[in-house]
């Protein structure tokens, strides 16, 4: 329901810009799609800011364009999102209603751990509605010492049903990765949130370079890295901008890059401040979409939080700038999604269809030595 976003003016100067630079930007865009450059092309500030500036239709082309390139045409992939242990986070990220800052204004009852055996009970059902990624993420700092078996278990378990797995658990040190590697875990979220300067204005309790060392570690353990961003919490366009400009900063930008619209949060310090201020255009979101597209083309762009409130055009829109991942179902950690049926109705008036699972092995596995009879392990090589 579109009308529940409260849509406000796009910058105004940025379109001015875009109209006196429309020429020069034509010949710079052709050189984006160039299909003769063998490694994408590594965008600098200046020419994000101008994918940015772009009049909208000239950016979703060059988005489509760019994604069909690396991506089979009106195939998305879709994951299933479960909460494995909510609320009372000692972190205060100032959008969340799971964080212990904020409890007692946004009321939310913190909840224990849940059960291996529900958990799976979960990934089957996801499974069985066509999700190819189940997703566990846990409201903690980092996972301690005892919940390291409890994930591992959890992994090991959702990839034998044939699923991708994903967690999002918090911070990682290099030997928690190793483990969650180890057992084979496909993906891992930690998202950047938005820009360095800005950060402090998100959060206080976890630094941005602590963000930063978290994603290497996952990233030199052999996991895929999942890292995005908030749009539409008070940012300004310039802040979206290094957002982008950061993950091309990195070694190798994140395999996913999910690409959150703002769900405010009564209670939440960002929320009321969002809501008392007016949100941002869903249009600043689906540049934000598309530049990430252009700038990352072999990644996969993920609709995440927000898209409930989002007309059916307003998706199709985030489709055509390149987007081809959504989570799918009713629940996206601890705020609503887009209901199932609604989105199986969405995909077949737009002709989308599911990509299958790819699961990675693990990289440790379980044998038994034929000549002792115990059961020992082999590392398999990358
Ligand atoms: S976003 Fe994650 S880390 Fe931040 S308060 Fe919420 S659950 Fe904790």
């Amino acid at each position: 329901m579109a009308g529940l976003l409260n849509i406000s003016e796009p910058n105004a100067d940025s379109h001015a810009q875009t109209l006196n630079h429309q020429n020069s930007s034509d010949d710079f865009l052709a050189s984006l799609t160039d299909a003769s450059q063998p490694t994408p092309h590594k965008h600098s500030r200046e020419e994000i800011a101008a994918l940015f500036d772009l009049p909208l239709m000239d950016l979703l082309l060059q988005a489509q364009t760019v994604h069909r390139e690396h991506f089979t045409a009106n195939e998305v992939q879709i994951s299933t999102l479960l909460s494995i242990k909510t609320g009372n986070c000692p972190e205060d990220c100032g959008y969340c209603s799971q964080s212990g800052h904020h409890r007692d204004t946004t009321k939310l009852q913190a909840e224990k751990r849940i059960e291996v055996d529900k958990v799976i009970a979960a990934a089957k059902r996801a499974k069985n509605s066509g999700s190819s990624r189940f997703c566990m993420g846990a409201a903690w700092k980092h996972p301690s010492a005892k919940d390291m078996p409890y994930v591992v278990e959890l992994i090991k378990e959702v990839k034998a049903l044939g699923l991708e797995t994903c967690m999002t658990l918090g911070m990682l040190d290099t030997n928690q990765a190793t483990q969650l590697a180890d057992a084979g875990l496909d993906y891992y979220n930690h998202n950047l949130d938005t820009s360095r300067s800005y950060y402090e204005q998100v959060v206080s309790t976890r630094s941005y370079d602590e963000r930063l060392d978290t994603i290497d570690n996952v990233r030199n353990s052999g996991i895929n890295v999942c890292s995005g961003n908030i749009v539409g919490m008070g940012e300004s366009r310039d802040d979206r901008i290094d957002w982008v400009h950061e993950l091309l900063k990195m070694p190798k930008a994140p395999e996913s890059i999910p690409v959150n619209l703002l769900v405010p949060i009564k209670g939440t310090p960002i929320g009321d401040k969002v809501l008392a201020e007016g949100q941002l255009s869903v249009l600043e979101w689906i540049r934000t979409i598309a530049v990430s597209r252009i700038c990352c083309p072999t990644s996969y762009v993920r609709l995440s939080a927000g898209r409930e409130s989002l007309s059916d055009s307003e998706q199709a829109l985030a489709f055509m700038a390149g987007a081809n991942s959504f989570f799918y179902g009713d629940k996206l950690l601890t705020t609503g999604n887009s209901s199932q049926s609604g989105d199986d109705r969405l995909m077949r008036e737009l002709g989308l269809t599911k990509q299958f699972a790819a699961p990675r092995a693990p990289k440790v596995l379980p044998v038994l030595d034929a000549m002792s009879g115990h059961q020992t392990q082999v590392v398999l090589a990358d």
